[in-house]
């Protein structure tokens, strides 16, 4: 395995210190336990038949399992395949059909619900606090490795479709860990705090597995609550965590979070959508760190780094890309645009997936060469600052004009009565295409006209959205981003 297997290498440098702790699960783990544990199920995982290329799932909460089985995986060349436990029947099935697993391990919270997987596949409970020693163990002998041979596959969001398994390799998870130890300066003395699903590339990618390479320490939450999440970044001292703006919505509405100053944060980091510039506002009334990243589940979540005065200047900006990572913005054609040109972003890097699983049409739309067409617009100013402006399935194009929703979405979002905004384009029989916003409001009495002249300070005519809606609360996708498909079947239906 040589250095691809570093977990064991950092269990040598590093035996006694402190990796894991899992609330929930009341465990913490040093680096020998954490690859004791691995190596364990690793052998018995290999005594069962499990050979180079096998898939392993896992349908848990955020829980140790995760480094349990993705390490296993990583000692026995297996494909680790985390599943988002928030699917419908129907849609883990087909999960599971298009992955095909050898093994799906289960933690307790699903046994019941889950009974029927027993009847499909091969099933391993998650009977802590030592479920693995249920396997017997054999020597897992001489595996070999190429850098380039699949480590997990991670499904992605299905914000705009059904979901694809993107195939990372072992080169892909560790190019993506090492970006952002060399980025953000990782080092072991570094602690942070996972509550975002781990099944999702930025609960295991972002931050947990990064923090583990650099020897730090990660503390995991089964599930998100905001109050436990700010009074745990306090009690463990963290000093970095990546949350999704709806996240931080309710984390700075907290009291705890309110009432404290956390001197040992480094950096409170936001991904996953596009975040609100008021959230931003609330951390520098602070005085604390807070920055935006960007990132995919086929390019990992980390890709740009900015500096802590330049985030200040540059609000909304995900800053410049990291150090072995290139980009591009580029017209339909292809071709570069110009500084502060919109155009789709490119990214091009060891840390890339390798394919989708299964989809190999769906692989080559997404690839040009070296290059991963990532489905987003941006642009980037003179001095290299990149902003990202929305999806490209997203652009609304009305009357021959371009309009990104996220532009009209952050200033509606700055309306005091505004809580959260989502703008689509719907057909129209004049001008092809026109935003419409739906609206969520803690003002019951909140003016739709008033609107209308609220958009009119900041915005040109023709992306003032057509008509607003008034909602309890917007529809969200299983990772808790805004889900645009949802609205746009809301608004088919109010048609009929
Ligand atoms: P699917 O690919 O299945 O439609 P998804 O796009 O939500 O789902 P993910 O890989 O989970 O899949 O999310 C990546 C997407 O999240 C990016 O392509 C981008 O659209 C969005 N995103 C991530 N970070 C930011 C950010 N800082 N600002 C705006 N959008 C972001």
């Amino acid at each position: 395995l040589g250095e691809l297997d570093w977990l064991q290498s950092r269990a040598q440098l590093y035996p006694n210190d402190e990796a894991v702790v899992d609330v929930q699960a009341q465990r913490s783990l040093s680096y020998e336990e954490l690859n004791d544990r691995a190596t364990v199920l690793a052998e018995g995982l290999k005594h069962s038949g499990i050979q180079k290329g096998d898939r392993i799932a896992l349908l848990s909460l955020n829980h140790i399992s995760y480094f349990d089985t993705l390490f296993a995986c990583l000692k026995v060349g297996a494909i680790f395949v985390p599943l988002n436990w928030r699917l419908s029947q129907d849609e883990l099935t087909y999960v599971l059909q298009d992955s095909d697993p050898k093994l799906v391990i289960i933690h307790p919270e699903f046994e019941q619900s889950l009974a029927w997987l027993n009847k499909t596949y091969n099933t391993l409970l998650i009977d802590h606090p030592n479920y693995m020693y249920d396997l017997d163990r054999q020597d897992i002998g001489k595996i070999s490795l190429h850098e380039t041979d699949p480590l997990a596959m991670i499904y992605t969001g299905g914000t705009t479709g059904k979901p694809k398994g993107a195939v990372l390799s072992h080169r892909s998870v560790m190019w993506n860990a090492l970006n952002t130890i060399i980025s953000w300066g990782l080092t072991k003395d570094d602690r942070t705090l996972t509550a975002i699903p781990m099944f999702h590339t930025g609960g295991l990618n972002a931050l947990s597995i990064p923090i583990l390479m650099a020897g730090g320490q990660v503390i995991i939450h089964a599930n998100f609550d905001p109050d436990q999440a700010v009074e745990h970044i306090i009690k463990y001292r963290c000093t970095i965590v990546l949350f999704i703006p709806t996240m931080y919505q309710l984390i700075t509405e907290s009291l705890i979070f309110k009432e404290n100053d956390f001197p040992h944060m480094k950096v409170f980091l936001s991904g996953g959508a596009p975040c609100p510039l008021t959230i931003y506002e609330r951390f520098e009334n602070k005085r604390l760190q807070f920055r935006e990243g960007y990132g995919l589940t086929e390019a990992g979540p980390n890709n740009f780094y900015i500096e802590p005065e330049d985030a200040r200047l540059k609000k909304g900006s995900v800053g410049q890309e990291m150090m072995f990572n290139d980009i591009d913005i580029v017209n339909s054609a292809g071709e570069s645009v110009a500084i502060n040109e919109v155009g789709e972003l490119w990214l091009r890097g060891k840390h890339l997936f390798e394919y989708y699983w299964n989809q190999e049409e769906e692989t080559m739309a997404q690839l040009h060469g070296e290059w991963l067409k990532t489905g987003d617009l941006a642009r980037r100013d003179s001095e290299g600052f990149v902003y990202i402006v929305g999806r490209k399935k997203d652009m609304i194009i009305s009357g021959g004009e371009n309009i990104f929703p996220l532009e009209i979405e952050h200033w509606l979002l700055s309306h005091s009565d505004i809580q959260e905004v989502a703008v689509i384009g719907v057909p129209d029989q004049l001008w092809g295409e026109k935003a419409i916003a739906y609206i969520s409001t803690s003002n019951p009495n909140l003016d739709v006209a008033q609107l209308e002249i609220y958009c009119e300070e900041k915005l040109s005519r023709y992306k003032i959205p057509k008509a607003f809606y008034l909602v309890d609360e917007l529809p969200k996708t299983h990772v808790g981003k805004i889900n645009k498909k949802a609205l746009n079947r809301w608004f088919q239906e109010q048609q009929i």
